[in-house]
């Protein structure tokens, strides 16, 4: 035992996280646990499992970073914590309950059930009462969605590229404890000359971090495809024919390949059938085809692409993907379906009549209202349907350059829209800023009727103070009016945001998640007094220390560095 005491304490370390407290939907509780403890023993069964002996490792690191009290195994200590897998709740379900020696007993269904129950002891607890006061929420809890994805970002040197692997798999293990089952990134073809290019290798070591922080505690993983972009030089003779554009929303870096056309078809499907050999030893769970923004093509044999050139060829490369990966699922998004009206949504469901044996989803999204189509005719090929909110982009440049984004209102009103039909998501990352956003879309897909007031406050707990969560709501609710015009408000609720801040302990002041939030409140509320002028040293100070803690320096060409001041 004492090899894996020192273990746990000795993996306890990590990114500098927030200040927790107690969940707002606690139930029952185990009688004489409020006290705090500041030794608790882990106690996991004689053959734990990698996966186990992992989350056992995150239990001990959130603690760890929110207050003194020890995580040890095998020792006396005031608080045993039993963590077990007991197969016969609903998948990925848990139960906390008390033992009979006034410890707690988490069990899973499976890995991953046990891997939230943990998340939701953490988040019930608190540690600022000088030490770990255990929280008194039991009950079971299993979630109503299936595809609780996040999508990481990993581009133009954004947090999920640039920062030091321990940060970004600690962060993926974060998201875990709030209910992600999978977690897909991209590899930008487009911006490499090939496998060889360093960038492109650098790329894939960093997507293989983030991967194994995942897989290591029992998560899944997956690949978001534009199935006919090529690297940055495809041969002129195979490059796609543009495709209409109306409306301007869509990408076009003018790599993306014709698959109506022998060779282009084979460049692809040889492309894609050597990245997936890249994963051959990490392992992939899921493919998410994507059709615009970047992709597309607008040939007579492909087009309407939605319809024709982009099932056609997402089937193919699942099928090369599954002579690798017997057991992949794919998901086929719908983004830009019909905009212009190109009858795709109903060519797409014609397709889908003669073989759907290749597909496991459809997601459907817009940059602005969810899609009627998929409400109004029913989801093609009868398909379980999830979506893909925009979490990151919308309302202000740079993404994450004025600190959190907490946007509770918007979400709840476009998760309404999809009038409960959705089995998930996968809301799009581009930075930690979004943080409380991923969290609030996971939570929704746990179960799907939860108020969203309910999530934010469970949150605000957790992540800074269970005595602060009545002015962070109020505050957040200011911040969110404030988005996309600044005003009077922006001041209340950095007022707000202060009051909070005097009172909170040297950890939960240092936490990345409470600063981002606090220097959103500052720049808002000092660039209104400045009539919105970007100068000073009170914003240069927000706007560099926001570049810390993305590690945003060499960030771009896209907009993802916070803004500099004179
Ligand atoms: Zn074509």
């Amino acid at each position: 035992m004492s090899g894996r005491r020192e273990f746990l304490e000795g993996l306890a370390g990590g990114i500098v996280a927030a200040f927790p407290g107690v969940a707002s939907s606690s139930a029952l509780g185990p009688a004489g646990n409020l006290a705090p403890r500041n030794k608790i023993d882990l106690v996991l069964p004689p053959k734990p499992g990698v996966a186990m002996e992992n989350i056992g490792r995150v239990f001990a690191r959130q603690v760890s970073q929110r207050c003194d009290a020890r995580v040890t195994s095998g020792d006396h200590a005031t608080l045993r914590v039993m963590l077990a897998i007991e197969p016969g709740l609903s998948s990925e379900g848990f139960r906390i309950t008390d033992d009979s020696n006034g410890g707690v007993r988490i069990i899973g269904d499976d890995e991953r059930g046990l891997l939230y129950g943990v998340g939701k002891f953490l988040r019930s607890s608190r540690y600022d009462q000088g030490g770990f006061t255990p929280g008194d929420w039991c009950g079971t809890s299993a979630p109503q969605g299936s595809f609780r994805a996040i999508y990481l970002a990993t581009h133009f040197m954004n947090f999920y590229e640039a920062a030091p692997a321990l940060e970004v798999q600690s962060y993926v293990e974060d998201l875990g404890l709030w209910g992600a089952n999978v977690v897909t990134v991209h590899f930008p073809t487009w911006t490499f000359k090939c496998f060889d290019d360093p960038a492109a290798r650098r790329n894939l070591q960093q997507l293989h971090r983030i991967f194994q922080a995942a897989k290591a505690v029992g998560m899944e993983v997956g690949l978001v495809l534009c199935p006919n972009q090529g690297f940055a030089t495809p041969p002129q003779e195979i490059r796609a024919v543009p495709v209409p554009d109306d409306l301007g929303r869509r990408g076009h870096f003018g790599v993306n390949c014709c698959p109506s056309i022998p060779a282009g078809h084979e460049y692809l499907v040889s492309l894609y059938t050597r990245l997936f050999d890249k994963f051959k030893d990490i392992g992939l769970d899921y493919l998410v085809f994507w059709p615009y923004d970047e992709g597309g093509c607008g040939c007579p044999i492909c087009w309407p692409w939605g319809a024709r050139g982009f099932p056609n060829l997402s089937r193919d490369v699942v099928q090369a993907m599954r002579a690798r990966f017997p057991a992949i699922k794919s998901v086929l998004s719908t983004w830009c379906y019909d905009t212009p009206p190109a009858g795709e949504w109903e060519g797409l469901a014609k397709f889908l009549k003669s073989d759907k044996s290749w597909l496991d989803y459809i997601m459907a999204d817009s940059h602005t209202d969810f899609p009627r189509y998929p409400l109004d005719h029913g989801v093609p090929g009868a398909l379980p349907l999830v979506n893909f909110p925009e979490i990151s982009m919308w309302g202000r440049s740079p993404w994450g350059g004025y600190g959190a984004n907490p946007l509770p209102a918007r979400f709840e009103g476009l998760w309404t829209q999809t009038q409960g039909r959705l089995a998930g998501g996968m809301p799009y990352s581009e930075g930690i800023y979004d943080d409380i956003n991923e969290i609030i879309c996971l939570q929704f897909y746990w179960k799907k009727s939860r108020p969203v007031d309910d999530i934010v406050r469970e949150y605000l707990a957790f992540e800074y103070s269970p005595d602060a969560v009545d002015e962070l709501s109020e505050a957040i609710g200011l911040l969110e009016k404030t988005w996309t015009k600044r005003g009077p408000d922006s001041a209340e609720a950095f007022a707000l945001l202060q009051k909070v801040d005097a009172r909170l302990t040297p950890r939960a002041k240092a936490a990345w998640r409470w600063r981002i939030l606090y220097l959103r409140g500052l720049i808002d509320s000092e660039l209104y007094r400045r009539n919105d002028k970007m100068e000073g040293p009170v914003l240069k100070g927000a706007f560099d220390e926001l570049t810390r803690i993305y590690h945003a320096e060499n960030a771009g060409p896209m907009p993802l560095k916070p803004p500099r001041v004179a």
